[in-house]
């Protein structure tokens, strides 16, 4: 995407230009100095007050700086309790193990290790497909069309879009992309082609160890797999010995209306990448859930300093007992979901003129079906007080993923501004 650099207000954000790497991204598209944040709300140092639909990319379901949650952390910290020790043994860790095998995966009726990774999801997701291979003795690996699953060689081999790819200088290996859901349109049923090709032992496809999913792609443009076709894939995944791995990094944490985003299709995968709102604070947190069987790691044999930093899993710890141990919040993210999509399909006739909804619970896109009304509609809401994104393979889906405890005045006025900076655009 271009990007232009945009003087911020308030203060001298010039020294961005001036010290920080050509790399930065966020800073030009949301042009000012942040100071402040507190639940929706980010507060520029200028005094704006500046509604978020983006949520840290999916980092900050619970809000920013949730109260609730920032108790259980400055606590922590206040009684020089461990925060750093690598995979060292410590209460915290402790307690998150036993509280999210409790009411996560209890309540589920599912069973996982947990692996803590490096804290970038990149990482988790490299520990994953490592261990697929290590597993199975198998070097290819299933991904999709318009996937994203990270910045590190091994993800970005299993990522499809074109200007991470050729950013990494080397050549990509180990990975063959397949149709995703509705890829080919609506009559091709993707799944049957992804099984044809791996029963076929001359189609030209290496046998996978793993095949890797996301069941909404976030940053390749909110597309939505169906219940059928995710389970077609696990059941593929099953028939030729891959194992089938579930990316949540994004739309994990309740994203799509339950913990799981594969809950839904009532998947069973064998292994589920977590990262982005685990920690349930915006603090950096990794893990991958292995199922019972398949944790073939010798000890030490996927390494990191980073690895369930302390502080990270004492917030986690706290998010999950105070939204996950029973239904409500889950139902409430359902409701939510509903009303923002129905808003933005009310929105979609009324301006949109080719424009469409698409998503599931609070991880909605609105597929501008031009990169350029899609950026300048996401300019005027930054002008008018709100943050979103866009994603998809021309940054034409305007991207709404609030907190999923956005209050409902918040999410109608960030709603308004949008409609507004949508017939701005076409008008
Ligand atoms: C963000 C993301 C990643 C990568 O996580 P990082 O923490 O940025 O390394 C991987 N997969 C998905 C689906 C993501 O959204």
């Amino acid at each position: 995407m271009t990007m232009e650099v945009v003087s911020g207000e308030g203060s001298d954000i010039g020294a961005l230009e001036a010290l920080e790497s050509n790399v930065r991204s966020y800073s030009r598209i949301f042009p000012a100095v942040f100071s402040q944040a507190r639940g929706s709300i980010m507060s520029t140092d200028g005094g704006r007050q500046i509604i978020d639909f983006f949520s840290g990319a999916g980092a900050l379901n619970y809000g920013h700086n949730n109260h609730e949650i920032r108790g259980a952390i400055v606590e922590y910290l206040a009684s020089d309790a461990v925060v750093h020790g690598l995979d060292m043994a410590t209460p915290a860790k402790l307690e998150f193990l036993k509280t999210f095998s409790s009411i996560v995966l209890g309540q589920r009726d599912l069973q996982y290790r947990m692996q803590f990774t490096g804290p970038t999801g990149a990482n988790a997701i490299e520990a994953a497909l490592k261990l697929s291979r290590k597993v199975t003795g198998r070097k290819n690996v299933i991904s999709f069309t318009r996937g994203y699953h990270g910045m590190s060689l091994g993800a970005i081999a299993a990522s499809a879009n074109h200007f991470y790819r050729s950013g990494s200088g080397v050549s990509l290996s180990g990975a063959t992309f397949m149709p995703y859901d509705g890829y080919l349109g609506p009559e091709v049923d993707s799944a049957d082609y992804l099984r044809t090709v791996l029963l076929d032992k001359s189609s030209g496809i290496d046998c996978p160890a793993a095949i890797l999913v996301e069941t909404v792609q976030g940053e390749g443009g909110i597309n939505v797999a169906s219940k059928e076709w995710l389970r077609s894939i696990q059941a593929v995944a099953k028939d030729t010995g891959a194992l089938f791995i579930v990316d949540d990094i994004q739309m994990g944490c309740g994203r799509t209306g339950e913990f799981f985003s594969f809950e839904f299709a009532a998947l069973s995968p064998d292994i589920v990448v977590m990262s982005k709102s685990l920690s349930g604070y915006g603090l950096p947190l990794s893990m991958v859930l292995i199922k019972e069987g398949l944790d073939a790691w010798r000890p030490g044999e996927h390494n990191g300093t980073f690895r369930g930093n302390n502080l990270a899993l004492v917030s986690a710890t706290a998010a999950i007992n105070i939204y996950w141990r029973n239904e409500t919040f889950s139902l409430r993210v359902q409701r939510m979901g509903q009303l923002m999509r129905s808003r933005l399909e009310a929105i979609a006739c009324e301006h949109g003129r080719g424009c469409s909804v698409r998503g599931r619970g609070m991880a909605l896109g609105f597929d501008c079906q031009s990169a350029e009304k899609a950026e300048a509609t996401a300019r005027n809401a930054f002008d008018k007080g709100l943050m979103i994104e866009r994603c998809g393979p021309d940054d034409q889906v305007v991207k709404f993923m609030p907190a999923l405890t956005i209050d409902h005045e918040v999410l109608e006025q960030g709603l308004e501004i949008f409609e507004e900076s949508l017939a701005e655009t076409v008008r």
